[in-house]
């Protein structure tokens, strides 16, 4: 049976995550590693989690070590002395969610096949070891000071800047407002105190529920402002106006730095292929960027969601890092400026209801190896049609009996001309 979807396995607690499904997931765990060590997120049921899971795990005689509350990218991290990092998180969906992200020692998110593999043994269980074969299980205190430090070596104590930090209550109250501390910042922390019921407001840093912090930043004469998710993989920024930087604005920011090889999912703007020489285009996903970064050695890779990929650190999306970063980043450059100056392209999205999406899909996927370029095509994620001056995107909804389709251009005209054709082809298909 599937138990995983994009980003590990997640429901809400007690009807799909409960403890007999959790006690399976660490059957499956300890019966595939011999030393794992596991964190969680401040949702107070992760107690309820954790301890199921452990119990599974020991049962098939391995070790646990317990990381207590950090952020995925923390726990990433220390997943380096490991098998595996079992993170227990719902990310940024609302309190009554939990589930489990599994990490590889290099900090990437499990695989498909990895994900296959679990999702076997969560079906089949192996037999449990013998009662002097049990696992142990120790607590591991260092997480949190071992990001940090690594942080810290890199981008040195002496950054004289105000910042705002808002952690939506989430695991990154125990390490970002300290590490930007230590780092020699002012720091203005919001929602800073460890809840997992997020009482300050729902944990998806998308603009809508952010509607504090960007004052702050203002009132307070700061430079920037940042606010994580509930696991702090994620980061948005704001600027010293108080002004939200669009994911695509930001990831073309952290990119025109590193500007050699950079991996973004299919649907990220084209702005990206004006700033750096080689852009990989991928399927929408971290864990996808995080495959690729590695696989073709790239230097940087992200979402406009908010996740940032660091390979020199971690293939895990490390928002800790990314704060860090722009802070030394804003006393080399005006960030807002350097924001202004990239380029701003109209786009256009629509959903179509249709019967038999997969057998759609596949009939443009034809029909569009037949008579487009094969240079203009890319297939990573549905359908990318590379145009002069913009580009379209058609995919099946995961979720929904819908194809999305989604268009960018220079301008407006381009706009049109782009997403017409592709709606037109679409239509031919559909009937
Ligand atoms: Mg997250």
């Amino acid at each position: 049976m599937r138990y995983f979807g994009s980003s590990g396995i997640r429901g809400i607690i007690n009807e799909k995550i409960d403890p007999d499904l959790c006690m399976k997931i660490g059957k499956a765990i300890g019966s595939l590693f011999d030393e794992v060590i596991i964190g969680r997120d401040p949702r107070p049921h992760g107690f309820m989690v954790e301890n199921a899971i452990i119990s599974g795990i020991l049962s098939q005689g391995c070790d646990v070590y317990k990381a207590g509350m950090v952020s995925t990218p923390t726990l990433a991290i220390s997943a380096r002395g490991f098998d595996c990092g079992v993170m227990i998180t719902a990310s940024h969906n609302p309190a009554e969610y939990n589930g489990v992200k599994l990490l590889n020692p290099d900090g990437r998110s499990f695989d498909t096949e990895q994900m296959e593999l679990v999702e076997k043994l969560i079906d089949d269980p192996a037999e449990p070891v013998s009662w002097n074969e049990v696992g142990t299980s120790d607590t591991y205190r260092s997480s949190v000071e071992d990001h940090k430090t690594e942080i810290i070596n890199r981008f040195g104590t002496d950054h004289d800047l105000k910042a705002v930090v808002d952690c939506a209550n989430g695991a990154g109250c125990n390490i970002t407002p300290f590490l930007l501390k230590d780092m020699g910042c002012n720091v203005v922390a919001l929602n800073s105190n460890p809840d997992g019921k997020f009482p300050g407001h729902d944990p998806e840093p998308v603009e809508k529920n952010l509607q504090e912090i960007g004052g702050v930043v203002v009132d307070s004469g700061a430079e920037l402002g940042f606010a994580h998710d509930g696991d702090a993989d994620r980061l948005v920024a704001f600027d010293k106006d108080g002004r939200f930087l669009s994911g695509d604005k930001l990831l073309a920011l952290f990119a025109s730095r590193f500007n050699k090889k950079v991996v973004v999912p299919v649907n990220s703007s084209m702005v990206i292929e004006e700033i750096v020489d080689d852009v990989i285009r991928t399927k929408v996903g971290d864990v996808f960027v995080a495959q690729e970064i590695k696989e073709v050695n790239a230097q940087f890779g992200g979402e406009p969601s908010g996740t940032w990929i660091f390979p020199d650190i971690s293939y895990a999306p490390d928002a800790i890092f990314a704060a860090a970063f722009l802070v030394d980043l804003a006393e080399k450059i005006d960030i807002s400026e350097e924001i202004d100056r990239l380029p701003e392209y109209p786009s256009k999205k629509e959903g179509f209801y249709v019967d038999g999406k997969d057998e759609i899909m596949d009939r443009l996927t034809e029909l569009y190896e037949e008579k487009i370029d094969h240079e203009r095509l890319n297939f990573a994620d549905g359908i990318r049609i590379g145009y002069e001056d913009g580009w379209a995107w058609i995919r099946a909804s995961g979720t929904e009996p819908k194809i999305r389709l989604t268009a960018e251009a220079k301008d407006a005209s381009s706009l049109k001309y782009i997403y017409d054709e592709t709606k037109m082809k679409l239509k031919e298909v559909i009937g």
